[in-house]
């Protein structure tokens, strides 16, 4: 069975995207510990990030990359990273802009509107 990012790759499952391309797709975790907290997947359903090919581990990073610098730009916030993979066995990078009030693993509960604002900040094309 699809992965629920699978699904929300395929558009079968809705999500706030931030950023796509070819092999990767960006977009808001539906239970972020700060606002504008992203996940990164692979295009290609694996679960371990470390069982990526070659060439889907180098372009996950690159669009983490890519990502990271849009978003600090836009929010003025260092961006910080995680990866842990325990509960959606399809590899992908947490990004989250640093935030003072930030308590690892405690969910901030937006609102629809909130994560659609944020949203509209934070996406972007190449
Ligand atoms: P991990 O596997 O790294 O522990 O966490 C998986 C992450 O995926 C969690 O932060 C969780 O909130 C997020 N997540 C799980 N299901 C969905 C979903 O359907 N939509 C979105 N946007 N995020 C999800």
């Amino acid at each position: 069975m699809a992965s629920i990012f699978t699904k929300i790759v395929n558009h079968e499952i809705p999500s706030y995207k931030i950023y796509e391309d070819d092999k990767t797709y960006a977009f808001l975790d539906i239970n972020p510990e700060t606002k504008g907290h992203t996940l990164v997947v692979p295009k290609v359903e694996v679960d371990k990030i470390y069982d990526l090919s070659d060439e889907d581990w180098n372009a996950l990073w690159a669009t983490v990359k890519k990502v990271s610098k849009h978003m600090e730009e836009v929010t003025g916030r260092r961006i910080v990273y995680k990866v842990v993979g325990t509960d959606v066995a399809h590899a992908h990078v947490h990004l989250m802009p640093l935030d003072e009030n930030w308590e690892y693993g405690k969910t901030l509960h937006l609102r629809e509107d909130e994560f659609q604002s944020i949203c509209e900040k934070l996406a972007f094309q190449d």
